[in-house]
């Protein structure tokens, strides 16, 4: 029996939640025991020092980070994390889950995730504009268009897209919109992508409340997280007709059993910079949000927030992960023996997002631009397929949602693989 040799480079409780999921669903499907640990383990990390000069004149050194976790059935694909509490474990772990998800969702690529330990709120404009494009000229080996393609996460945006891109494209001698996804339209981004992820967490939603015969009507939602995901989630299934009953972001929530209206709550928070003091409805704590009665809860801020803790406490229908990683394995076990809750897990949920940037590189690839509506359309297409191999993968072999999801993306990247041989 072959067993990897690994050092404690990526230990965090994140990576080993990845890594026991991954054993899981591994188990599940009988992967062959030589093909697991290249399946699972990152294939290579870049780590590096980011100098860079503050507005006082002094220079501040902050860490940055690229983890590629496969490269075996396209370029590798993930976002860019800004996060004061960033390691190189977190990255590796959102890196396996990208590749899940691409797999999943049936896209040409591997996984990725980048990040840098820095508070961005903390950063001057042109403080954030020499980090971001420092960390760019650090990565130009390490990525491309063929090779490895950025995006926006948490604490990135649109803007620091085009920053990349331009360093990129300085660097390289010729303009590359494709190194980067999420870019801002007038630099070769997608229509749609800005939405794509709270449009594709609500799609999910109004699919499932439609099999459990729940009107979007009668519906209330509680989301956490009043980023770009959880912003669009909620102003995605406003639109459809839910009631938003509940936001928070890192500062605190608002909860109001008549409704919040998602487009004052947006229109505060770019002027106050944060929810707090927002006069929408009640003060609530994160964790009060997440156990108040509802049919639709939304996570969609960080990882591990759903634990063994509050699991048993929830009052709510549906769960719709918008984060990725927000339910602990042990919180897993206790959704599933309670089985009142419908569970749509990270990989499928939030994969809107990679499926509207797979659709930016390719209009990059082919500079040859789609609508919004045809971008739209070809994006829920995308989902509806996803939603039904995971149903039919949960019918077949009795797993749950999430284990079927893994266990479909997880057995497609093993079985390239195996077809291609040891080296990628
Ligand atoms: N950061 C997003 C995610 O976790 C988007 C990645 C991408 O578009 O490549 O899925």
């Amino acid at each position: 029996m072959s067993k990897a040799i690994v050092s404690t480079l990526y230990d965090s409780d994140v990576f080993k939640m990845a890594c026991r999921q991954f054993d899981k669903a591994a188990d599940a499907i009988n992967l062959p025991e030589g093909i697991r640990d290249r399946t699972k383990y990152p294939r290579r990390c870049l780590a590096v020092a980011l100098p860079v000069k503050r507005d006082d004149g002094s220079i501040t050194v902050f860490e940055g980070y690229r983890v590629q976790h496969n490269l075996s059935t396209g370029p590798a694909k993930g976002g860019i994390r800004f996060h004061q509490n960033v390691t190189i474990g977190e990255v590796a772990a959102l890196a396996m889950w990208m590749s899940w998800k691409c797999s999943l969702a049936g896209l040409p690529y591997g996984g990725a995730k980048g990040g840098i330990v820095v508070d961005p709120s903390k950063l001057t404009l042109t403080e954030l504009e020499h980090l971001s494009r420092r960390y760019m000229q650090e990565m130009v080996n390490f990525l491309g268009p063929h090779t490895d393609v950025a995006a926006p996460d948490v604490g990135t945006n649109e803007r620091i897209m085009g920053w990349m891109m331009d360093t990129y494209a300085n660097h390289v001698g010729h303009i590359e919109p494709a190194v980067v996804t999420g870019k801002p339209i007038s630099l070769g981004g997608s229509q749609g992508r800005k939405e794509a992820t709270g449009a594709g967490v609500a799609y999910f939603v109004k699919k499932y409340l439609e099999d459990l015969k729940i009107p979007l009507g009668k519906t209330t939602v509680a989301v956490q997280g009043f980023g770009n995901v959880g912003s669009e989630t909620a102003l995605a299934l406003q639109a459809y007709g839910a009631k938003i009953i509940a936001i928070s972001d890192y500062t605190g929530g608002i909860y109001n059993p008549k409704g919040i209206n998602i487009k004052k709550a947006l229109a505060y928070v770019q002027y106050a910079k944060v929810l707090k003091d927002f006069d929408g409805g009640e003060p609530i704590t994160n964790e009060q949000l997440l156990e108040l009665k509802c049919t639709v809860l939304a996570p969609c801020a960080l990882e591990r927030v759903i634990t063994d803790q509050n699991a048993g406490k929830l009052k709510c229908r549906i769960i719709a992960e918008g984060a990725n990683g927000p339910t602990t394995n042990a919180a897993d076990k206790i959704l599933d023996a309670r089985g009142d809750i419908e569970l749509i897990p990270d990989i499928m949920c939030n994969s809107g997002g990679v499926v509207v940037s797979y659709f930016e590189w390719l209009q990059n690839l082919q500079s040859y631009y789609w609508s919004r509506d045809e971008v739209m359309e070809k994006l829920y297409v995308i989902l509806d397929r996803a939603k039904e191999s995971v149903e039919y993968q949960k019918r077949k072999f009795k797993f749950s949602r999430r284990l079927a999801a893994l266990t479909l993306g997880i057995g497609r990247v093993a079985e390239a693989k195996a077809a291609r041989g040891l080296f990628p």
